[in-house]
């Protein structure tokens, strides 16, 4: 098999990191689904734009409806299916979320943006499953682990309009305690995967502080108790969702460059209904848990859209002719194709760590094991670094197009649309740096992943990297933030590189030209 065909194939391309042989057939089943419906769906979707958001039916009662093409959901549902969620709740013991981020990384290959749901999904279930009271538990997980089309989405609403870097200071939803459950009033200025029939929100409980420590988790299903308390809906038939009344509210759905299979708005929560998860003073832990699953998700998908940006290319090149030859043919490009082969190994690498350290912490609450500080350090740096590769990947995938590069009838130009906001969700850039920093300064992680890497690494290199990272951690706060950039930049490459190492994929470069 040559590595072009490696490229062109998610599941190949991850090759032997599924360990599970178990897992191959459904993995094989829906990456064959996507081939045959899938990818005509995405591509209209993405074509189609934002989608419609009815608020009233005709009868003047408030909906909030999002129009989407039917097979939109046929396409969102067919992942849900697949067990992006209920698969890694099937087993208690021993819970892996493992298939969840293999069928991410599938989805993401075709349609970066419907990772979003899965993985918000995901995030909504965990806490759910880890801090819920046994009644809500009961109550509402059942419907995130549906296997048929009435399963029930999640989602994670925290930022505001202020600002979603600094939550602490920028939360301005509000919270009352009222008996069994709180009353949420506030509006929510990103929030992707609207519509979705629960989410968690964070909000300040009245009379809590400013700050980080002031904010709560909350669950928050679309539909108010009615049905149960007995005022005012019915269940409808073959349905457990109340048609009931909303108890949140979508003030329009955002106009975005890319992601459009997932759609992103603004929520108005209007005496909400919410239910605490968790202890209200370790809210700002719950939220910071939610933020491990989805910018693993991140990573996952940052390296799928490379993939897939690089395959496309590869693909284009390989019959394009110039100057008497494929283009691919040409050397310059030739060595552009064999480095960026080797960079995705990195990239996989590291996300494959991301993935295995998670796997490991995921079910700890606070106070936190070693471990989970390295896995938040390996974080940050696999966020950073992945989502900025998938951007020049994109960027450079569509160079090798020429001027097909930035055609919209074309698929080049999406890649580079849908990368776009790898780098911002889930926290930006700067944020990666600053948070990657408090960890090795108060934790002292890099120590850690120093000796984790050790057995991997040359040494010369690792000697080199904890030097710099050491002398950096001694300068004034003003000089270790404004010089971070580089040295992580650096940590995150070297990490990278080791790990592809330790996993012994960096097989030979790719034979880029068939034959
Ligand atoms: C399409 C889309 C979907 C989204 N979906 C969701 C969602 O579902 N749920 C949700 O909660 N959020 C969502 N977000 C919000 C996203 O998480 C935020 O955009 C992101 O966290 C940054 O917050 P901000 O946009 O308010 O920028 P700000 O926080 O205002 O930051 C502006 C700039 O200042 C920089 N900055 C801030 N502080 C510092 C510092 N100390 N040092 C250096 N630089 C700094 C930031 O890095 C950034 O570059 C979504 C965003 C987008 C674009």
């Amino acid at each position: 098999m040559t590595n072009l065909e490696s490229l062109l194939s998610p599941l190949t391309f991850l090759g032997n990191l599924i360990e599970d042989q178990n897992q191959l057939t459904p993995l094989k089943e829906y990456e064959s689904w996507w081939r045959a419906e899938g990818m005509t769906i995405s591509e209209a979707v993405d074509r189609a734009g934002t989608p419609w958001l009815r608020m009233f039916d005709q009868f003047g009662r408030r909906v909030d409806e999002i129009l989407f093409p039917p097979d939109y959901w046929k396409m969102l549902k067919r992942g849900y299916q697949a067990g992006v969620i209920w698969r890694p709740f099937a087993n208690d013991s021993g819970a892996s979320l493992r298939m969840h981020y293999l069928i991410d990384y599938v989805t993401c290959f075709f349609d970066a943006g419907l990772g979003c749901p899965y993985i918000v999904s995901m995030s909504t279930a965990v806490p759910l499953k880890k801090y819920g009271a046994p009644e809500l538990q009961a109550r509402f997980l059942p419907h995130l682990l549906r296997r048929d089309e009435s399963v029930w989405q999640g989602a994670t609403w925290m930022t505001e309009a202020k600002g979603g870097s600094d939550l602490g200071a920028n939360v301005e939803t509000t919270a009352r305690h009222a008996g069994d459950h709180w009353i949420l009033n506030g509006d929510k200025y990103f929030a992707s995967n609207v519509g979705a029939e629960l989410a968690i929100i964070a909000a300040r409980p009245e009379g809590a502080p400013q700050t980080p420590q002031g904010l709560a988790l909350f669950l928050v299903p679309r539909y108010r108790d009615d049905a149960e308390r007995g005022t005012n809906s019915t269940v409808r038939e073959g349905s457990s969702r109340p048609d009931g009344q909303l108890n949140y509210f979508i003030r329009r759905i955002k106009n975005k460059i890319g992601t459009r299979s997932v759609p992103t708005g603004e929520v108005e929560l209007r005496d909400s209904e919410a239910y605490l998860l968790g202890r209200q003073e370790w809210g700002i832990y719950l939220i910071l848990e939610s933020l491990n699953l989805s910018r693993v998700g991140n990573i996952v998908g940052s390296v799928a859209l490379a993939q897939r940006a690089l395959a496309d290319a590869l693909t284009f090149a390989e019959r394009r002719v110039a100057f008497g030859r494929a283009i691919i043919e040409h050397p310059l490009l030739r060595r552009q194709f064999d480095e960026r082969f080797e960079q995705l190994l990195h990239a996989r690498a590291l996300m494959w760590e991301a993935i295995r350290l998670l796997d490991e912490v995921w079910q700890e609450t606070p106070r936190y094991s070693d471990r989970y500080h390295l896995f938040r350090l390996v974080a940050h740096l696999a966020k950073y670094w992945t989502a900025e590769l998938a951007v020049q990947f994109a960027k450079w995938g569509m160079e090798v197009h020429g001027g097909m590069g930035v055609l919209a009838e074309y698929s080049a130009e999406r890649w580079l649309r849908e990368a776009m906001i790898l780098p911002i969700w889930e926290g930006t850039p700067h944020r990666q740096m600053l948070d990657g920093l408090e960890v090795m300064e108060r934790k002292r992680a890099h120590q850690m992943l120093f000796d984790h890497l050790a057995p991997h690494a040359h040494a010369n290199d690792l000697q080199n990297i904890s030097f710099r990272i050491e002398q950096h951690l001694q300068l004034s706060v003003e000089e270790k933030e404004a010089g971070i950039e580089g040295i992580f930049h650096d940590l995150a490459t070297f990490t990278a590189r080791t790990l592809a190492r330790k996993y012994a994929l960096m097989s030979e470069p790719p034979a880029v030209g068939r034959g």
